[in-house]
């Protein structure tokens, strides 16, 4: 499947199996089996603590699983560290932004490039890091120290920054958070673009709106579990989700698609 709307093959991209996280006692991610088909766009949501940010971090290497098997186009990367797993072709965004502050906007994204470790020299990786600037609408803050930015272009750094990293997965953790409408029309409009270009991507968010715009199919967490998973129709209408997570407003609104920003 490309960008959501072609057909789906039959490898998944992503498998995880029985993928487990606890810390000290707490089970932050239970069992979860899920399989990610190459050029889906996958909506992950539920509750606060459900463990979406915790799943991303183990597939991203950025926390050690406790049990299970993560699996990227056939190869299993389970215990691979942040850089091997970036390497592979799997980038990500912060929930927090986190750009190297004093460094310039161009000089960021570089280090995305740099990381994922295919674009041996500078001057490589700041062509590919001016490319992804431009693309994000970035460039006139080429040169500006990262700090200066303001949030909604720091979110779109974030983007530019895993981009230069090559990815065919990208993960992104509530890239909307804090944007008003227009910023988030706009991140939703680059979010199609790069899915138009083949890049998997599994986006955790809270806002409804840019879930049910962006994908076609939507998994839902719970206290570390897999609730639900299918077409945002059936799932955004699934008592068991309204009641875990969406609440009997959100569910009023959905069916009488009255304007929402939940
Ligand atoms: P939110 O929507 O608020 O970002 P989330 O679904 O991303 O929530 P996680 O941040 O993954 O949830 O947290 C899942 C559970 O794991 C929570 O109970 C959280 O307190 C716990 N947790 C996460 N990271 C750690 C950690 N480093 N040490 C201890 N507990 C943690």
């Amino acid at each position: 499947m490309t960008s959501g709307k072609s057909k789906a093959t039959s490898e998944p991209l992503l498998s995880l199996r029985n993928v487990r996280k606890t810390y000290r006692g707490i089970t932050a991610v239970a069992d979860v089996s899920l399989d990610v088909n190459p050029g889906e766009i996958v909506g992950l949501i539920g509750p606060n603590g459900a463990g979406k940010t915790t799943l991303v971090n183990l597939i991203s290497g950025a926390e050690p699983i406790t049990s299970g098997t993560v699996t990227f186009e056939g190869r299993d990367i389970t215990k691979h560290p942040p850089h091997s797993v970036a390497c592979s072709g799997i980038a990500r965004t912060f929930q927090v932004v986190q750009p190297f502050a004093q460094m310039t906007v161009l000089e960021n994204v570089m280090a995305g490039a740099l990381y994922a470790g295919k674009h041996g020299s500078r001057r490589e990786a700041a062509e590919r890091a001016r490319h992804f600037l431009d693309f994000t609408m970035l460039s006139d803050f080429a040169d500006s120290p990262a700090s200066e930015l303001a949030l909604a272009n720091r979110k779109r750094l974030e983007l530019a920054k895993s981009l230069a990293m090559n990815p065919r997965l990208l993960m992104l953790d509530e890239v909307n958070a804090g944007l008003n409408s227009s910023e988030i029309s706009e991140a939703l409009s680059l979010i199609n673009q790069i899915a138009e270009q083949g890049i998997t991507i599994i986006i955790i968010e809270h806002l409804m709106r840019v879930i049910s715009e962006l994908a076609r199919r939507i998994v839902v967490l719970h206290h570390g579990t897999l609730l639900h998973e299918g077409a945002p129709e059936e799932v955004l209408n699934d008592p068991r989700v309204v009641e875990a997570y969406l609440g009997s407003k959100f569910a009023r609104n959905w069916q009488n698609r009255t304007p929402t920003t939940q």
